[in-house]
């Protein structure tokens, strides 16, 4: 329909005193026409709750992973404490700790129990020829002896210094006794190029007890050791 010039005016009136009216009147006049309405997809609870249960799982599994590995790294480092503590550094044998609490777990049996104390002879005067790391050299290899005669039945230790000790249950006297007598002959006939000295002996003390649970303390075996020592010196002299 063509505008005539009267509708023109008309219209720009109604323009201009729309301006007038107030936003709170035309917002009111609009929501009456109006329906403004979020609509959300069909499926999106669903979709909302499987997304919230996969990432539940998810962060459950990673969890999961997690603690085993940090519980299988504990594991580790806790065997090798176990080992570091029970064992001497240098020897790689038990150490004197390791080797009292067998022996105390031993008294449990019923058996007889044999226990010897090693010590080398004058290992100082090797120290103090060849020097402290030939003297580790020593050590070594004294260790490497006693370890080449015994079995796992047997508890072999490093309690000292230059002293070790040896432990079983449940072998004839016999046994025992050949067996010390075997250390010192296996001991004697170390060679090392490192320590250029004629002999390495060892004294030994061995004591039988017809039943474990009568072992005390080291100090019989220690005392035996001495006697040997004393025994050995003299004869050396
Ligand atoms: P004896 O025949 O009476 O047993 O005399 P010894 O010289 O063997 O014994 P002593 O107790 O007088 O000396 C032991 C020496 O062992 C003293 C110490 O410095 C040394 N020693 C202790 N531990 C170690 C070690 O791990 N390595 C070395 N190289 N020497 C050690
Ligand atoms: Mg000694
Ligand atoms: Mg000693």
């Amino acid at each position: 329909m063509p505008l005539g010039g009267r509708n023109v005016i008309a219209i720009d009136a109604i323009a201009s005193n729309f301006e007038n009216v107030p936003q709170a009147e035309i917002d009111r006049i609009l929501s009456r026409w109006m329906h403004i309405e979020t609509v959300y997809p069909k499926h999106l609870p669903v979709i909302s709750v499987i997304g919230v249960m996969l990432i539940l799982v998810t962060y459950l599994l990673v969890f999961r992973y997690a603690i085993s590995t940090r519980t299988k790294q504990l594991s580790k480092v806790n065997r090798e404490l176990k080992y570091l503590s029970e064992t001497d550094a240098l020897t790689g044998l038990w150490n004197r700790r390791f080797f009292l609490g067998k022996l105390n777990s031993f008294k449990e049996s019923n058996c007889n129990l044999t226990v010897m104390i090693i010590d080398i002879d004058d290992f100082k005067a090797i120290n103090d020829t060849y020097g402290h790391l030939k003297g580790d050299v020593v050590i070594k290899a004294v260790a490497e002896k006693i370890v080449a005669l015994t079995d796992s039945s047997h508890i072999v230790a490093r309690i000292g210094g230059e002293e070790f000790a040896l432990a079983f249950i449940g072998q004839p006297v016999d046994f025992s006794r050949s067996l010390a007598q075997k250390v010192c002959k296996s001991v004697n006939e170390i060679q090392l190029a490192e320590v250029d000295c004629k002999s390495i002996t060892v004294s030994l003390g061995c004591v039988i007890y017809q039943k474990a649970h009568a072992f005390e303390t080291l100090y019989e075996a220690d005392k035996l050791m001495y006697a040997a020592k004393k025994q050995g010196k003299t004869k050396r002299s």
